[in-house]
Formats: structure tokens, C-alpha cells, sequence
């Protein structure tokens, strides 16, 4: 298939003291070279779950990998990859981001060392090589005076510089597939915008696909070409930027939307927060699991789980409000907000 990674029906859950909690309950996306996939949602909604299980970062036990599910990365299913296939796998085909550049940094090794070691351990070079492509990839992260700066130590760089120098490990071996986990969350504003600007460089003269795991609609505007929205371990609605952002179906995804700071609601302590919380998961509720928060709920929303309902080729949602027959057989008004 053309596709770089194709996940099918993924299903995850974690075994606890409080019984099998269902992390991620049927997920299917599919992101091609070069493309960008932001995947949505609140904290427990399962998108980070998802991304660390097509890294096979998902311990088992307590971890569970339903055996319906099916993650292809150049056709190849890698949820069969041994231990030894999956190291091979991260840090050459993809690599990670995460949230907390610390977390992914060792505070006591210098930057270069840090860097060459991962060039080192995948390529066959030299050490005077690795450091020259090292200072390479500081100058593409546009970090200034890169020979200088290889041998300082993380907590002598800012946070958003930081984050470039994990952008330069993870872009070491040139994967197809980066995953960026909150990428900016930590940083300020003006910050996160350089950071994100630099992804989509990246994204952009690399050809890497991009799959961005944010709680914020507000960082996917200028990256992402998908959106995938997710909701108590469900996809609720997927589609392109632009059919998400210009016609949001699902009540969810329509109040993540007022979430999103603009010229009306600059102040985000005036932000619309969701009344209410996600459902347990260890007891997923038979209907839709958005119904004890959402105001359009009607009966049958608790009796039965919607499907999906093709809004265009690209652009379906999850909701009962969309389904073909909603308006005979349910009477339901246009949705408006
Ligand atoms: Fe709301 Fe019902 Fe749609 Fe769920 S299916 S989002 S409860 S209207």
C-alpha cells in the first residue's frame, strides 16, 4: 500500500487492581509519507496510549495489545516485531518527542556526546563524522554557534532550545515517522511557535510523516493536513484541517474548538471548559461515550454506540446527530452552536 503507517481496530487496555481499564477501544488512521496526522484530545482519551503503541513502547503486562489489532508501517505488521526488531525500528524508521525534552535528555552527558552516540548507533561512521553531522544537525534546528554548543550540557540550554537539540537526536537517522507528543506544552508561546514552525520544516524538506498527539487545537492549525479527534479511547470524528476546523460535526470536537484562543477569547480564563468527566473505562458505557457530557444527548445516545457517518470522502464523525436518519427517525434539529 501507498500508506507509511496504517493502524487497524487498535484496542489497548491496561490490567489493574480496579479490573481491565480500556485505553483504546477500535482506533484506525492512516498517515502517508511526508504527511502530518494530529490526533486530539483531552488527557485519557487514549491518543498517547495509541502513539507509544506504534513505537511498541506499551509494557505487557499491565499492557494488553488486543490480538484483532493491526499497525502496518510499510505494510508490515509490527505489532509482530521481536524486541530486537522494535530497537532497530526506533530511532531508524521513528522516532519520538515527548513533552519534557528532560525526559528524553541524560543531564550529565554533554549534547554532542548525546548526539553522536545516537548517529553512532546507527549508522557506521566515524567519531570525527558523527561530530561533523552532529554540528549539521544543530545548524538545521537552528541552534546558533553549534560547535560551541556541543559541549555544553542540557541544563546550560533554554527549554525551546532544548527541544531543538531532542528535535536533532530524533532527526539523527532520518526516520519516516516522527511522533511528537505534546512537543510544545511546556513552552511559552512565542517558543512553541518556533518549535512547531521547525517540525513543519522538517516535515516539509525530509518528506517525515508527522503524527502530532496534542490537547490543543490550537498548535494542529498550521502543521497538521488530518485531524483525528479522540474521546474515552474512540475516535469521534476525523478529517482535514480544514473540514474540522470549518465544519466540526461532533459535539466534542466542537467544544474543543471553543477552547482554542482567538481575537474573542484571547484570555484563556474565560475559555469554555467541558462540564464533567470522561467515562471509567474499566466499565465503558454501552452507548456514546460522550453522552454524560454532552447537551444534545437523546435516548438512544445511551443505549447505542453511533458508527461513524461519511460526511466527504475524508471527513466522518461518530454521533448520532449525523446519522442519515437522524432527522425522520429521531426528529433532530441542525446542530447549532
Ligand atoms: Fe451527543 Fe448523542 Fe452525538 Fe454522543 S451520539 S455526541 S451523546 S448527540
Amino acid at each position: 500500500s501507498e500508506h507509511l503507517l496504517e493502524v487497524k481496530n487498535l484496542k489497548v487496555s491496561f490490567h489493574t487492581y480496579a479490573g481491565e481499564v480500556q485505553a483504546v477501544r477500535g482506533v484506525s488512521f492512516k498517515v502517508n509519507p511526508g504527511e502530518c496526522m494530529a490526533i486530539v484530545g483531552e488527557s485519557g482519551s487514549g491518543k498517547t496510549v495509541t502513539s507509544k503503541a506504534v513505537l511498541g513502547l506499551i509494557a505487557t503486562p499491565p499492557g494488553e495489545i488486543k490480538k484483532e489489532s493491526e499497525i502496518l508501517f510499510e505494510g508490515k505488521d509490527i505489532l509482530k516485531f521481536t524486541e530486537k526488531e522494535w530497537r532497530a525500528f526506533r530511532g531508524k524508521e521513528a522516532a519520538m518527542i515527548f513533552q519534557d525534552p528532560m525526559t528524553s535528555l541524560n543531564p550529565t552527558m554533554k549534547v554532542g556526546k548525546q548526539i553522536m552516540e545516537s548517529i553512532i548507533l546507527h549508522n557506521k561512521v566515524s567519531k570525527s563524522e558523527a561530530r561533523e553531522q552532529a554540528i549539521e544537525l544543530l545548524r538545521k534546528v537552528n541552534i546558533p554557534n553549534p560547535e560551541d554548543r556541543l559541549n555544553q550540557y542540557p541544563y546550560e540550554f533554554s527549554g525551546g532550545m532544548r527541544q531543538r537539540v531532542v528535535i536533532a537526536i530524533a532527526l539523527a537517522c532520518n526516520p519516516k515517522l516522527m511522533i511528537a507528543d505534546e512537543p510544545t506544552t511546556a513552552l511559552d508561546v512565542t517558543i512553541q511557535a518556533q518549535i512547531m514552525k521547525l517540525l513543519k520544516e522538517i516535515q516539509q524538506k525530509n518528506n517525515t510523516a508527522v503524527v502530532l498527539i496534542t490537547h490543543d487545537l490550537g498548535v494542529v492549525a498550521g502543521m497538521a493536513e488530518y485531524i483525528t479527534v479522540m474521546y474515552a479511547g474512540c475516535i469521534v470524528e476525523q478529517g482535514t484541517v480544514e473540514e474540522i476546523f470549518a465544519s466540526p460535526c461532533h459535539p466534542y470536537t466542537h467544544a474543543l474548538l471553543k477552547a482554542v484562543p482567538n481575537m474573542e477569547n484571547e484570555n484563556k480564563s474565560e475559555l469554555q471548559i467541558i462540564p464533567g468527566t470522561p467515562p471509567d473505562l474499566v466499565m465503558p458505557p454501552k452507548g456514546c461515550g460522550f453522552a454524560s457530557r454532552c447537551k444534545y444527548c437523546m435516548g438512544i445516545c445511551k443505549e447505542k454506540a453511533p458508527d461513524f457517518t461519511q460526511v466527504s470522502e475524508s471527513h466522518k464523525a461518530a454521533c448520532w446527530l449525523h446519522h442519515p436518519m437522524a432527522k425522520k427517525v429521531l426528529g433532530v434539529e441542525e446542530i447549532k452552536e
